[in-house]
């Protein structure tokens, strides 16, 4: 039987490949729903192809086709249509938590690309799954490749996991360069072709420690248990450490559409997965090296922030999430992102961080704190 999916994002870099993946895939999975912040047109050809019963569109000023619903409310409603047995979250930052809870209280899977999603509210979003009986299952390469080497295992097994890093387009470079880097040259990543927020995350290493919070609620690992290696060639996705002392990876080829399609059928696996073969003599070498912590403060802020816990893993994703916005536009520094995040921790860290409004209001002072420092 075919199961019916929502791509939320549906216009991004991981919505795209997503219906990539459906396309090949139509004996699957059908498109239920398709939604996007903005680019219209790009999304009415996504539904002149793949015909979805329902279609949204955040950003009400763009000009759209009728019976399309609009502003942030189609999201859940997407989430929690009753067609819909997969919900595929490829929306970036915390716009996409709503849904992500919405869908999985209604039972539904989450095939989760939108990692803010556990980093700002990681316990709500479980006890949501738990509750209705929804499930997560991840997108993030890394996390894939966690679930795929943890697959038939109990969790007392596992002694460490050990998430891989590319180390961005600024790995071997010195604080002085660092200092000058460009919008220009953090968009230059290595071994990926992403969305710009994601592609600067990369280059501060936020991204890793999103990833870290993230393995932390995924798995219910300890965070003296997520350890980080930068791997530049991004062959090997992630490993796992057994308490036994044997070392479980996965490797592929970089795309993204393994991990996609991996989300959609696990614990199945299916052909056609649109992956080159495997050549290990070709991918060679494989070298692994340690991270520079102090070159790329962001990473420790937020492991520390995830370890701290309440509000401050918030904080540290609404304070990167404004400051990379203001980075990208061109009104701050490289170095201003991790220092931002750091003023803002040291201020709203501490702040309640027991319900949804909780967070809400962390998130937004965090947000304008960055935004005030900067006199923006
Ligand atoms: P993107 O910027 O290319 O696409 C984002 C999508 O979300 C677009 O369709 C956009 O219209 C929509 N969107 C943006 N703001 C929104 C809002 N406020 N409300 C509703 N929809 C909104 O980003 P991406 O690279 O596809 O990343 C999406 C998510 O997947 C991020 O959380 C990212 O960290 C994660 N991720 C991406 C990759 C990758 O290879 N691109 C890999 C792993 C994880
Ligand atoms: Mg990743």
């Amino acid at each position: 039987m075919q199961k019916g999916v929502a791509v939320l994002g549906s216009t991004g870099s991981i919505g795209t490949t997503a219906l990539r993946v459906i396309a090949r895939h139509k004996d699957r999975f059908r498109v239920v729903a398709l939604t996007a912040h903005s680019n219209g047109e790009l999304l009415r050809q996504q539904v002149r192809e793949f015909g979805p019963e329902y279609v949204g569109l955040v950003n009400c000023e763009e000009e759209q086709a009728d019976g399309w619903r609009r502003g942030a409310e189609c999201l859940v409603e997407a989430a929690t249509r009753s067609g819909v047995d997969i919900v595929l979250n490829a929306i970036v930052g915390a716009a996409g938590l709503d849904a992500t809870i919405a869908a999985l209280a209604a039972g539904k899977r989450v095939a989760l690309a939108n990692k803010e999603t556990l980093v700002v509210g990681g316990e709500l979003v479980t006890r949501a799954a738990a509750e209705g009986r929804g499930e997560i299952v991840p997108v993030d390469s890394e996390h894939s490749a966690i679930l795929q080497c943890i697959a038939g295992r109990d969790r007392s097994e596992i002694r460490r996991v050990i998430l891989t890093a590319s180390g961005g387009p600024f790995r071997g470079w010195s604080e002085e360069r660092l200092a000058s880097a460009t919008v220009a040259d953090a968009l230059q990543h290595p071994t990926w072709t992403m969305g710009r927020k994601i592609t600067i995350d990369s280059a501060t290493l936020a991204n890793k420690a999103l990833e870290v919070i993230e393995a932390h609620f995924l798995f219910g690992l300890p965070y003296d248990s997520i350890e980080v290696v930068v791997h530049p060639q991004s062959v090997v996705h992630s490993l796992v450490e057994f308490v036994d002392g044997s070392v479980v990876a996965q490797m592929s080829v970089p795309s993204m559409e393994l991990p996609v399609l991996y989300a959609l059928t696990h614990p199945e696996r299916v052909s056609d997965s649109g992956v080159p073969p495997f050549d290990p003599v070709a991918l060679s070498p494989m070298t692994f090296e340690p991270v520079a912590y102090e070159n790329f403060p962001a990473l420790k802020l937020g492991i520390d922030a995830g370890r701290r816990g309440g509000a401050a893993p918030a904080v540290f994703n609404a304070a990167n999430e404004q400051a990379v916005a203001l980075f990208l536009a061109g009104s701050i520094q490289f170095a201003d992102i991790a220092s931002s995040i750091g003023s803002a921790l040291n201020k709203l860290g501490g702040l309640a961080s027991g319900s949804m409004q909780d967070l809400l209001d962390a998130d937004m002072k965090a947000r304008r704190h960055v935004l005030e420092s900067f006199e923006c």
